[in-house]
């Protein structure tokens, strides 16, 4: 979690700003706000940053997700090709807004392949949802391929992977729609928050109306705005949108601190035989929020995380049995358990999720160790902590050739 690393004065000064004149609503009440508005500043910070035409805040990263889904056009029935390695959200997303998820494979880009992606298709795919995982980025070429020779609808999910790029173009501005998380584990935190960036105008149209009851937020009578689409409240409030918009401008020299310190961290147990790292698709474009260790196989990266634990090393994450990031433990989707009637129940599934096989995403995902980044440490800190994973890695991978 770099962002709240840096959480201080910045923050204050724009969280103040808001509070000296009490209009905490992002929209309207031009006299009363004194020129302040912290949501469209955010806005303007992420366009400038990613070179986004458009970028429309929002509640959370999962109603970004959503926004996103909805400004693309993907709704009720329609199949989007999904990986089944992000947070659960991605997948909700697609859910709540009606469409069909089908999981398809993931590579040691820990993102959806292209050759994931060509075996699941049907004749009824109409988008792929794109999550770039875990600070790093998709082979975007072969994926660009498929999306134009199949004419589909690209939307990405870069929740977490904000300031990410591929071949100079940051990720969430490859597809029709985009969007990034402000959550409190991201590289810059609104407390709670989300991003949706296009180039469309027409998409982000609606994103700004779907976001809030259909509005068109034309003239400044809120009372009396047209209403050209049905929309919901997703609506940021301008405390959130202050604090991301200070946590934003920090994202350059978070990412310019993580790498050096990622690229330390992996350099001191690079040579380590039998440990690899997840591949980046462009290196240059790495955001560096985790340096992501693949071992051998799933048997030897459970034995280094017992290890680890009983060391007391802490900072990583398994996520093939620890965490929320992967189908394993999705019970709850696989058996499309919800509160109530969703799309999905009457359109009917085109997977059997609790029968599905996805063996390299579990090959992947079971050999993953990811150790969040962080922005803060000093060259001694890494240095201790790598010797100290060092010790684990190897004690483990001696004793299996043994
Ligand atoms: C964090 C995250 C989300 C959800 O964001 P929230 O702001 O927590 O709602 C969605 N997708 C991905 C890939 C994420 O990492």
């Amino acid at each position: 979690m770099p962002g709240v690393e840096f959480f201080g004065a910045e923050e204050q000064k724009e969280v103040n700003d808001v509070m000296q004149t009490g209009i905490l609503f992002r929209y309207n009440h031009d006299q009363q706000r004194q020129g302040i508005w912290k949501a469209r500043e955010f806005e303007a910070e992420i366009c400038k940053f990613t070179g986004a035409k458009y970028a429309h805040a929002v509640s959370s990263g999962s109603t970004a997700v959503a926004t996103a889904l909805a400004a693309a056009g993907i709704g009720a029935g329609d199949e989007v090709i999904v990986p089944p390695f992000t947070y659960v959200a991605s997948v909700e997303a697609v859910l709540f807004v009606g469409g069909i998820p089908v999981f398809a494979e993931i590579d040691e880009t820990l993102c959806l392949s292209a050759e994931g992606i060509r075996k699941a298709l049907t004749p009824k795919t109409k988008a792929i949802l794109m999550v770039h995982m875990c600070g790093g980025m998709a082979d975007m070429d072969g994926i660009m391929e498929i999306v134009k020779e199949k004419n589909l609808v690209l939307v990405e999910d870069a929740g977490q992977a904000y300031g990410a790029s591929y071949n100079g173009t940051k990720v969430g501005l490859f597809g029709k729609t985009g969007c990034y998380s402000f959550d409190f584990f991201k590289i810059a935190t609104a407390g709670e928050g989300g991003v949706l960036v296009t180039n469309d105008e027409q998409a982000y149209k609606h994103a700004d109306s779907y976001s809030d009851h259909g509005h068109d937020h034309i003239g400044n009578n809120r009372g009396m705005e047209q209403h050209p689409i049905i929309g919901f409240n997703y609506r940021i409030s301008e405390l959130h949108a202050a604090v991301g918009l200070a946590q934003a401008r920090r994202v350059p020299e978070v990412i310019r601190l993580n790498r050096k310190n990622k690229t330390l961290f992996a350099s001191l147990l690079a040579d380590i035989p039998g440990v690899s790292f997840s591949r980046l698709a462009d290196p240059d474009g790495d955001s560096a929020t985790f340096l992501n260790i693949l071992l051998p196989d799933t048997v030897s990266a459970k034995e280094v995380v017992r290890v680890m634990n009983e060391k007391g090393i802490a900072g990583f994450n398994y996520w093939y049995i620890n965490m929320y990031h992967f189908i394993n433990q999705w019970d709850h989707i696989k058996t499309l358990k919800s509160a109530s009637k969703l799309p999905i129940h009457l359109f009917g599934q085109s997977q059997d999720y609790k029968t599905l096989d996805l063996p390299k995403s579990q090959e992947v995902v079971g050999r993953l160790i990811s150790f969040g980044v962080r922005c803060t440490w000093k060259e001694e800190e890494v240095r201790e902590l790598a010797s100290r994973v060092r010790a684990c890695i190897e004690e483990v991978l001696t004793k299996a050739h043994a």
